[in-house]
């Protein structure tokens, strides 16, 4: 199919380690080249719970683990690891990851908005092993930076900017997209029939 013959190598392991007869999540295609620079943080309790950091690059979202959740403080880092790229469609996804498939666990759309990057090609930036960027979140409002260590996957997640920005106006701990909690994202149907049986 032209839309396989298409796919950029950036999305083949995202593909790989997915059963999608499986899991709900979406199947991986890069999307036409945009100028659109998104981003989401995505609550995961899979086996550890972490927060996982993508930004829209390209048609894809450049994605990174950060175990300890997004430094918030002026000067705070945290270790931010890169995972392989998603697609774009993966930018609204919640719900619930099958057990035993890779990721198994609840995901959230902790929070969602647009990034600024200081320079006209974050694709560059990132190549170089160095981006600086503003977010403009429903819960997160602010200037980040993303610095790699030597030669590898790990990089450090930075909260740069001023001590008067206005971080997390908003943080309360229910998706940005539906306003459900962890619990509900991942109770899927028994949310919906223990509600009904209390209606
Ligand atoms: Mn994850």
């Amino acid at each position: 199919m032209a839309r396989n013959a298409s796919l950029k190598s950036s999305l083949k392991d995202y593909n790989r380690k997915r059963d999608f007869a499986k899991t709900a999540e979406p199947k991986g295609a890069r999307a036409a080249r945009t100028e659109g620079h998104r981003f989401v943080i995505q609550k995961h309790a899979a086996s550890h719970l972490h927060y996982d950091f993508r930004l829209e690059v390209d048609g894809t979202l450049k994605s990174w683990a950060v175990p300890k959740g997004i430094p918030i403080r002026k000067g705070e880092k945290r270790l931010a690891v890169q995972v392989e790229d998603h697609p774009l469609s993966y930018i609204d996804f919640e719900g619930a990851i099958p057990k035993g498939q890779y990721g198994g666990g609840t995901v959230m759309v902790w929070d969602r908005g647009t990034f600024e990057p200081s320079s006209p090609s974050p694709a560059k930036d990132l190549a170089a092993g160095k981006l600086r960027f503003v977010l403009h979140g429903q819960k997160l409002e602010g200037e980040w930076h993303l610095v790699r260590m030597r030669g590898g996957k790990q990089w450090l997640l930075i909260k740069g900017g001023s001590d008067q920005e206005a971080i997390s106006t908003k943080q309360d701990d229910t998706s940005a997209l539906s306003w459900k909690t962890m619990d509900q994202l991942a109770g899927g149907d028994n949310v919906r029939k223990s509600r009904s049986a209390l209606e």
